[in-house]
């Protein structure tokens, strides 16, 4: 619904050069909604979208895309980058100590088992630390963690002081040859100060080298404020996005993200240790969008430069051109959606060749079917070697007549187009 309220707004910038400002503005309009859907923090989006109007605004629309395709590849990209580009991993030193800090609930012990099991699959080996000095309970269940994951626990005693823990941790990790001590810290309900301090103190006590902030992908605006806390308060040097299997959009990692300035180094996606995986901006991208096929975007523009080839003349276009051809159309998205987006295509397609993806899949057999010379030249195909074809791609021959024959007249009507411009198939269903 938002997709299709999205694509309106932007199908009215179709057709024109260069983006201008009121072109931009129902966009804008529109994307800031799907923010806010998405529970991005007001503020986060007010700034977002002012760097994507800036990007934009006078952004000349390349020839080979719409003017609706640069707006949305520019938020797109805008999303992927703030979100932190490509994926990242904390750097694994000879020895390594991590803190995982954040709110009770938000998924800390989870997550020091599931990073246990992850880096204990990589050969490393983990020691986990129950640091709450508060809550048996909550030791207790990091010890139950430990024993799923095979992966010793050391717990802290009831008010055990850091400088004491600090000391326990370094004769357990050294007798035992551990190399990355996972540290799961104590939780409160909401941002508390003695929380805080607490947490403070035990960082000053023990330098970890990493403070791994623990969000949960649910709390959406409120991210916000324990992402701020936590920064300000202990300092933190990546995130955690938790519960990414529920239906959260993920805005709080948009939020966090901007506010903590650290990258975002795994996703939580289930309950289970196995359940942590490498967190992917491009794909939060998209799924804070709420638009699936926006993720096609940098495709189309890698298709782009495909297309930025010498275009052949349309006498010396070969059947394998064509499915070459099709095939690009096709990785651009779906073949109707595509041939519904551009004016008029839907006519200049000469008639027999079927516009779905199963009809695509049957010439594309035809062609795979067919000797390299065949598909060069199919004036020799005969009768015997369309029976052959047809056998070998599942067909007909009469669909492989249909579909010579329309090949044959899209030649033609090519070497009409070609006095205007010459720049393929591809030229052929543009603007
Ligand atoms: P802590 O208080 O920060 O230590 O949070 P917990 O690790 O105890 O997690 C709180 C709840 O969230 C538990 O029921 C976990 O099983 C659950 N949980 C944690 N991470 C995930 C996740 O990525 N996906 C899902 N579905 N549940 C999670
Ligand atoms: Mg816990």
């Amino acid at each position: 619904k938002l997709a299709a309220k999205l694509q309106e707004a932007i199908d009215r910038l179709r057709g024109r050069g260069r983006i201008g400002e009121e072109d931009l503005k129902s966009a804008l309009r529109e994307i800031r909604r799907a923010l806010i859907d998405a529970d991005v923090n007001v503020e986060v989006i007010r700034s977002f979208v002012e760097g994507v109007r800036e990007r934009a605004l006078g952004q000349k629309v390349l020839e080979s895309f719409t003017p609706a395709e640069v707006v949305l590849a520019t938020v797109y990209e805008a999303l992927k980058e703030a979100l932190g580009g490509e994926p990242r991993q904390p750097l694994l030193k000879e020895r390594n100590l991590w803190f995982l800090v954040g709110l009770q609930g938000s998924g800390k012990t989870t997550t020091a088992a599931k990073l246990a099991l992850h880096y204990k699959a990589k050969g490393r080996r983990p020691l986990l630390v129950a640091a709450d000095t508060q809550r048996p309970a909550a030791r207790e269940q990091l010890r139950l963690l430990g024993e799923k994951v095979g992966v010793p626990v050391l717990e802290v005693m009831d008010g055990e002081s850091p400088a004491s823990i600090r000391r326990r941790v370094e004769e357990r990790a050294r007798a035992e040859v551990r190399d990355l001590v996972l540290v799961d810290t104590a939780g409160r309900l909401q941002v508390d100060e003695p929380l805080m301090a607490e947490l403070a103190r035990l960082k000053a006590a023990m330098s970890p080298d990493e403070v791994l902030l623990v969000l949960d992908a649910m709390t959406g605006q409120e991210a916000l404020a324990v992402a701020r806390a936590f920064e300000e308060k202990v300092g933190v040097t990546g995130l955690v996005l938790t519960k990414l299997d529920g239906d959260a959009r993920g805005g709080a990692a948009l939020s966090a993200r901007q506010v903590v300035g650290k990258p975002i180094y795994f996703a939580g996606v289930s309950e289970r240790p196995e359940g942590l995986e490498p967190f992917y901006p491009d794909r939060l991208a998209g799924r804070i969008l709420g638009m699936g096929d926006v993720a096609t975007l940098a495709e189309r523009v890698k298709a782009a430069g495909l297309e930025a080839e010498a275009p052949k003349a349309a006498k010396e276009l070969t059947l394998e051109d064509f499915l070459r051809q099709m095939q690009q159309l096709k990785r651009l998205g779906s073949f109707s959606e595509i041939l519904g987006m551009i004016p008029g295509a839907g006519k200049a397609l000469p008639k027999g060749v079927e516009v779905d993806e199963r009809a695509f899949r049957r010439l594309e057999a035809i062609v795979l079917s067919m000797t390299p010379e065949e598909r060069k030249d199919p004036r020799i195909l005969n009768g015997s070697r369309r029976k052959r074809i047809a056998r070998g791609s599942g067909t007909t021959v009469q669909e492989i007549n249909r579909f010579i024959k329309a090949f044959e007249e899209t030649k033609a009507l090519m070497r009409s187009l070609e006095k205007r411009r010459s720049r393929g198939l591809m030229g052929m269903f543009r603007r």
